[in-house]
């Protein structure tokens, strides 16, 4: 079989640099997730699973790949995101998989090309060795753009029991993240020639009031709540644009804000209550623009994935405790749909997306046993079908 350095080292070579958004439609010739999904579906298919590609959007595949062979037994899924982030300021070649220092630098390497290889030969000893146990891979797209292939998935009428999604945690087992939320916010005021400012409304003054109004609720009561586990919820303005002329009083200004917020929190309810007290308490009327988020993910405390996993990591002399992240997956999705959802994989998320991105070999290695010993653990423990249900 092929050696993990091997396999990843192919999978980075494996161009998948998101294209954007799905609502972004796709010139041709780009580079999609397409060439990694039939990759991937290749190696599947020569352990005997049965694959379906779903298109949220035209060339954006989504892999589902099933080898269920026990009726009436449990259903364990991997799943990793095909797509990486472009390869702006790095400072390696980002397709070459060079080695160095028993690492293997290129773009993907870390997220999440390595939970990638470890998933595909954890499946192929899983295969050679047959447990009494279904299995599945989901191959995700544009999670890089904010989580948007996942949460489209159709599993069907026979969804999986528990998935494992691969992200950089550095083979520990996370259990929770935070959820996302991507704003864009306009205020508007009224036009008027630059030398008569009192005969105009000037919007970019009335959002500079918005924004005060933002950060002062970033640093009280959203950024000072707390919650085990989790870091601090956070609120930035990231981008402002307004105006259009010199000697014109803007008649608008728009700003983006990136949020996060504690998983279980009702997002449109935050909105909502945000764009009431705003006008309530600084009088200023805020219009929604955009709307863009990602669930935030908390696992079953002791679900029995969660417990397979641990297992594995204890009969490995490995820290059990479950952690949170600070970044988003698509974990939030599948725990959404009900399913027994923890992330792991090999890497540090500090090497993801930054100008040298690499992986240690010696984690990508680690990764493969620990699989396939939560799927034993996750077999022998007799697992009743979804705990959430
Ligand atoms: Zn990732």
């Amino acid at each position: 079989m092929v050696s993990p350095v091997d396999l990843l080292r192919r999978l980075v070579a494996t161009d998948s640099r998101s294209p954007g958004a799905l609502a972004r439609p796709v010139a041709p010739d780009t580079i999609t997730e397409e060439t990694l999904c039939a990759l991937i579906e290749e190696w599947l298919g020569e352990l005997g699973f049965v694959c379906e590609r779903q298109y949220p959007a035209p060339h954006r595949p989504q892999l589902l790949a099933q080898r269920c062979p026990y009726p009436g037994r449990p259903t364990l899924a991997f799943s990793a995101h095909f797509d990486t982030v472009g390869t702006e300021g790095m400072t390696v070649p980002p397709f070459a998989g060079e080695l160095r220092d028993g690492r293997l630098y290129g773009r993907g390497a870390c997220d999440t090309k390595g939970s990638h290889t470890a998933m595909l030969l954890a499946l192929a000893r899983l295969c050679q060795d047959p447990l009494p146990l279904n299995l599945m891979f989901i191959g995700t797209c544009a999670e890089e753009s904010g989580v948007e292939g996942a949460p489209l998935l159709g599993l069907g009428d026979t969804p999986p029991d528990a998935v494992i999604i691969g992200e950089p945690t550095g083979n520990r087992l996370v259990t929770g993240h935070k959820g996302y939320l991507w704003m864009e916010l306009a205020v508007h005021g009224r036009a008027a020639h630059g030398s008569t400012p009192e005969a105009g409304d000037n919007a970019i003054y009335r959002m500079a009031e918005v924004i005060q109004w933002l950060r002062h609720l970033a640093e009280t009561e959203l950024g000072q709540k707390r919650r085990a586990d989790f870091t601090p919820q956070t609120l930035a303005v990231t981008v402002v644009a307004g105006g259009n002329k010199v000697n014109i009083i803007p008649d608008q200004c728009r700003i983006q804000t990136d949020i996060r917020l504690f998983p279980g929190t009702d997002t449109a309810a935050f909105v909502r209550d945000l764009i009431a007290r705003i006008k309530a308490e600084i009088g200023q009327t805020v219009e929604v623009l955009s709307l863009h988020g990602g669930n935030g993910f908390g696992a079953i405390p002791n679900s029995p994935l969660w417990r397979a996993m641990a297992a594995a990591l204890a009969a490995a002399g490995r820290d059990t405790a479950a952690t949170t992240v600070n970044y988003c997956s698509d974990a939030g999705a599948f725990a959404g749909f009900g399913i027994d959802t923890v992330i792991f994989g090999p890497g540090d998320i500090r090497q993801a997306h930054g100008p040298t991105e690499f992986l240690e070999l010696a984690e990508l290695e680690a990764a493969i046993p620990l699989l396939t010993a939560t799927a034993h653990a996750f077999a022998e423990a007799d697992t009743p079908r979804s705990p959430y249900a």
